[in-house]
């Protein structure tokens, strides 16, 4: 019989989605994904040879469970230089991906039983990570343009709260949180001493001259009640290769170590000397990714705000914009209502080949998510099919 944990958790929406959509295109159905939250580009040809390089020189073993010492020592030196945060290699544990990263987290400080806070729409894992230690997910609602509600916030504080976990720029709203919002944030946590895990993964990703801001440098208090959560994925276009790492505390750090030691041990040798190619060599790659995904945001944006019915919040991080598609509820094709999200995510689907995520999955149920990972033809494309489709309910 399955266990009540596992009975509990809910599969990702967003990696079922990809399963259709992989399946669709399989047997030859021409479908725009404007679902996947990966970069369209490819991995850096420095990073590939870095890899294979490691590979023939035989770092192929074990090794310390917490990363080689090289990369954490790179990953020590990015904290300082672009997040102005003070760490040492014995507080950086490189894991298999951020998501491996934020579950260590939560095990380190949450207990079964414990309350921790999410801000919604938020990102499909948050929920199931903090169920799989037993804790409860306490959601809350985030404000205008998808910003933290720190009323909404404190008042969901309790002697249980172990923990809030953030994200920005934010998977799957796109807005980059204030500095003033995590301050407020910051004093919370300092006040009623719980932990900060921030997931940091889309931190480059920003546009329009906005900056991100990383709680845990704002002062001793916030540097101690933060976990820091980050990897290779979403900047280097390194998803497949699934390299992501926590910075915290030292007591926090040795436990994070400790249970990865008995879950992966260490994440893949020869990933670890790519990744540290990637952090000293490759900030100009991202700041191409970035100049391509602006110009796509820009034209997304500009698209989904002139369709009949379709508001959107002009945010600048990641790459999602989150359009509430509210407006077709209650509309009809061949018969059929579009009661939801889902609904309509499965008629633009069928009818039109474009792939997008349901808003339902994020606690978002009047929207969709539009992820911008496609070449600027094919998301032109995709608008263009996606709005012909809506002009055909009635
Ligand atoms: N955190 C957020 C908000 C994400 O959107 C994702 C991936 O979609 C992750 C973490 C996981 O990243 P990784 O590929 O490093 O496991």
């Amino acid at each position: 019989m399955l266990s009540k944990i596992a009975q509990n958790i809910t599969p990702s929406a967003t990696c079922e989605l990809e399963g259709v959509v992989s399946d669709m295109k399989a047997a030859g159905v021409d479908v725009i994904g404007l679902n996947a939250g990966e970069p369209d580009f490819d991995t850096p040809e420095n990073i590939r040879d870095a890899c294979k390089k490691a590979l023939d020189e035989g770092k192929t073993r074990y090794i310390n469970v917490p990363g080689i010492p090289a990369l954490r020592k790179a990953i020590c030196e990015k904290l300082k230089r672009d997040n102005g945060v003070e760490y040492t290699p014995a507080q950086i544990c490189v894991s298999t991906g951020a998501k491996q990263a934020l579950n260590n987290a939560i095990m380190a400080v949450v207990n079964a039983g414990d309350e921790v806070i999410i801000p919604m729409p938020g990102w499909v894992s948050y929920v199931e990570i903090v169920k799989l230690v037993g804790a409860v997910p306490v959601c809350v609602d985030t404000k205008e343009d998808f910003q933290l509600d720190l009323d909404a916030i404190e008042k969901a504080i309790t002697p249980k709260t172990a923990a809030i976990m953030i994200n920005t720029p934010n998977n799957p709203t796109g807005a980059v949180y204030t500095r003033e919002s995590l301050e407020k944030l910051a004093e919370l946590a300092i006040k009623h001493d719980f932990y900060i895990v921030s997931d940091e993964v889309y931190e480059k990703l920003i546009y329009n001259g906005k900056k991100h801001e990383c709680v845990a440098s704002f002062s001793e208090g916030a540097y101690n009640h933060t976990v820091i959560i980050n990897g290779m994925s979403k900047a280097f276009a390194m998803t497949g290769w699934r390299c992501g790492y926590t910075a915290a505390p030292a007591d926090i750090a040795a436990g994070i170590s400790a249970i990865q030691g008995h879950t992966t041990s260490n994440s893949t040798t020869f990933v670890q000397w790519a990744s540290l190619e990637a952090l000293e060599k490759n900030d100009g790659t991202i700041k191409e990714m970035v100049g391509e995904y602006a110009k796509r945001k820009d034209y997304t944006y500009g698209r989904l705000t002139g369709m009949e019915g379709i508001t959107c919040a002009n945010v600048d991080g990641a790459f999602y914009l989150l359009p509430d598609v509210s407006y077709y509820f209650g509309k009809k094709y061949d018969g059929k209502e579009i009661k939801d999200s889902f609904d309509f995510c499965s008629y633009i689907l069928e009818k039109a080949h474009v792939a997008i995520v349901p808003g339902g999955a994020f606690n978002a149920p009047n929207c969709v998510r539009i992820a911008y990972t496609n070449s600027m033809p094919k998301i032109q494309e995709g608008l263009d099919r996606l709005e012909k489709a809506l002009k055909e309910l009635n």
